[in-house]
């Protein structure tokens, strides 16, 4: 490795502290300890709504900070994929984002060597603010795929709840991966998911980013796709860039070039991400709570989508048919069977100042 990884485990691989703060991002669901929004901000209004509007499909604003018109949903079942954690209805994108998913799901399979996918939060029905959980998801261009492959037989409803994440790091370890349950599988599936040209991000955490700077051995013209952040080490988030003429979407940052194995991502391997916010001065007024998002801070046609007419029914909006296979135009960018030989919860609850998804 070109920078300091074998240093940064010597200096800080046995913090105990920091161990800890990894894992405990780590497990579970998202949001649990958050507390309840207010009536009337933007999450309780936007986590509140339970169909999409009619009309045409169009992200509005920025992933972290939008809403969507015209969504549809992914069926709870397909051939190749079956979507988790139904009651909390967040089975809604952009049908660009839908029909990425079906294909990806496809693709896993006859490329990746994986079973199926399960497929965990995309977005409320108008997008927006999530009740708990996630700072982005908003305008129906991301989702969470679960490191668990989808098993051979139909989950019932209560089982979609109920299935534990699995957590692809090692316990008592800073940010390793646990050789006992990564698999190359996994690998192919991260490669295969950022192979697509109208995928611009996919988050991991940063030690299954690691993994993959280490190991993979294939085409690594995509890894830079790949993005260190908290959590995420028991479901990876596909992020979508603005469809073309989506002239109300506000589209991110390019990644930088290269793979992104470098000083970015040993910064994660110190104690600077995982340290507990500075204890303010004694005498000082204590920070105030960052204010809640009500609908006004959202982009101003946000407004109008929630007081927009619905569809008649969830069937209605239900994507499939024969409109998913042309919605899709673009095609994995690389043949990934070459790159096969070469080798949640969303972002949990971390101290303030601290990086965010980028
Ligand atoms: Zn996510």
């Amino acid at each position: 490795m070109a920078f300091g990884f074998a240093q940064a485990f010597r200096t800080f691989g046995k913090l105990a502290l920091a161990g800890t703060i990894g894992a405990s991002l780590a497990a579970g669901d998202v949001g649990a300890q958050q507390k309840k929004p207010s009536p009337g901000s933007a999450k309780a209004l936007f986590g509140g709504t339970s169909l999409p509007t009619q009309g045409p499909a169009q992200p509005i604003g920025f992933y972290a900070k939008g809403c969507m018109t015209g969504a549809v949903a992914l069926p709870t079942d397909g051939p190749t994929w079956q979507a988790m954690r139904l009651s909390r209805n967040r089975r809604w994108g952009n049908p660009a984002m839908i029909a990425l998913l079906e294909r990806f799901s496809q693709d896993a399979v006859t490329y990746a060597g994986w079973p199926g996918i399960l497929v965990g939060d995309i977005a409320q029905p108008r997008g927006g603010p999530m009740l708990n959980g996630h700072s982005s998801h908003q305008i129906g261009l991301d989702a969470d795929i679960w490191f668990t492959p989808m098993p051979g037989r139909r989950l019932t409803a209560e089982e979609r709840e109920s299935l534990p994440f699995t957590t692809m790091l090692q316990k008592n370890k800073f940010l390793t991966v646990d050789p006992k349950v990564w698999t190359q599988s996994r690998a192919r599936l991260l490669m295969l998911a950022a192979s697509y040209p109208q995928v611009e991000r996919i988050f991991v955490n940063p030690a299954i980013k690691k993994k993959m700077c280490d190991t993979w051995t294939g085409d690594r013209t995509n890894l830079g796709k790949l993005r260190p952040i908290y959590g995420h080490d028991s479901h990876f988030h596909i992020r979508m860039k603005c469809p073309s003429g989506a002239a109300g979407c506000t589209p991110q940052a390019p990644v930088a070039a290269g793979d992104g194995c470098d000083k970015s991502l040993a910064y994660w391997f110190t104690p600077a991400p995982w340290a507990p916010p500075k204890p303010p001065k004694p005498g000082a007024k204590p920070p105030k709570p960052p204010r809640e998002m009500m609908v006004s801070d959202l982009p101003k046609a946000c407004g109008a989508v929630l007081d927009s007419a619905s569809v008649a029914s969830v069937q209605a909006a239900t994507y499939g048919g024969s409109s998913a296979a042309s919605a899709l135009t673009a095609a994995p960018a690389a043949d990934p069977a070459a790159d096969a030989e070469g080798m949640l919860p969303d972002v949990g609850p971390f101290p303030n100042d601290k990086p965010v998804m980028q």
